[in-house]
């Protein structure tokens, strides 16, 4: 990857801005890394786009997702973090310092860089799908199992790792459906 224009040079480049991003950039600013935190197009990740979450520690009556990403944010810019809008479009690790292009314009280099990017759900792509999302239909057993307790009932799909997960949902569901591979 070739650089064209004067460079910056960070510390400690975090890539993504979700619960992953936010507790790494607030340990090494801690640690005196002043981390930059380049946040992706959903700043704040995945917990932006949900309304309560209840399972976080910390939290004894619940928090809607876009507060916790706000409290998360704030604690790591406490300590000096510095969160920039940007999406990462190519990296490159050969070298002894680390190249980042942010948005295929800016460049910068890196001693360490911690990538956060996160995941996102896999639906079965049905229009009710969408239309019920956070109204009874759930992309996460282990978030969302505990609202749906007998005798209420609902449907889990299974693919893998996250089939196992639901498993542990599943035992306090009315009944389970599984989709693909067990
Ligand atoms: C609707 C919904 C409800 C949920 N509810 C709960 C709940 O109640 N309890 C619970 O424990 N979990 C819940 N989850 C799961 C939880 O949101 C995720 O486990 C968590 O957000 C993962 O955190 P993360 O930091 O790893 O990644 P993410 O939150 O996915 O964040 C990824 C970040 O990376 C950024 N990014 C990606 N690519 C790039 C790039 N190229 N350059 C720069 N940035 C990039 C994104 O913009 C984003 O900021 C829910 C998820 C969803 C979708």
């Amino acid at each position: 990857m070739e650089f064209k224009q004067e460079v910056e040079h960070v510390q400690c480049l975090i890539i993504g801005s979700g619960p992953a991003g936010y507790t790494a950039a607030i340990y090494a600013a801690r640690a005196d890394m002043k981390p930059v935190v380049y946040t992706g197009i959903v700043p704040g990740g995945q917990l932006t786009q949900t309304t309560e979450v209840d399972n976080f520690p910390g939290y004894p009556k619940g928090i809607t997702g876009p507060v916790m990403m706000e409290d998360l944010r704030e604690q790591a810019e406490r300590f000096g973090t510095s969160v920039r809008f940007g999406y990462v479009t190519k990296v490159d690790f050969t070298g002894e310092v680390h190249r980042v292009e942010i948005d295929g314009t800016v460049q910068v280099t890196a001693d360490t860089v911690i990538i956060a990017t996160g995941a996102t759900a896999k639906w079965l792509g049905l229009e009710s799908e969408q239309k019920y999302n956070g109204f009874g239909v759930s992309a996460c057993a282990v978030c969302d199992g505990f609202f749906f307790k007998k005798p209420r009932g609902c449907y889990c799909r299974c693919w893998g790792y996250s089939g196992r997960r639901s498993n542990i949902s599943c035992k306090i569901m009315l009944k389970s459906t599984y989709v693909g591979s067990p």
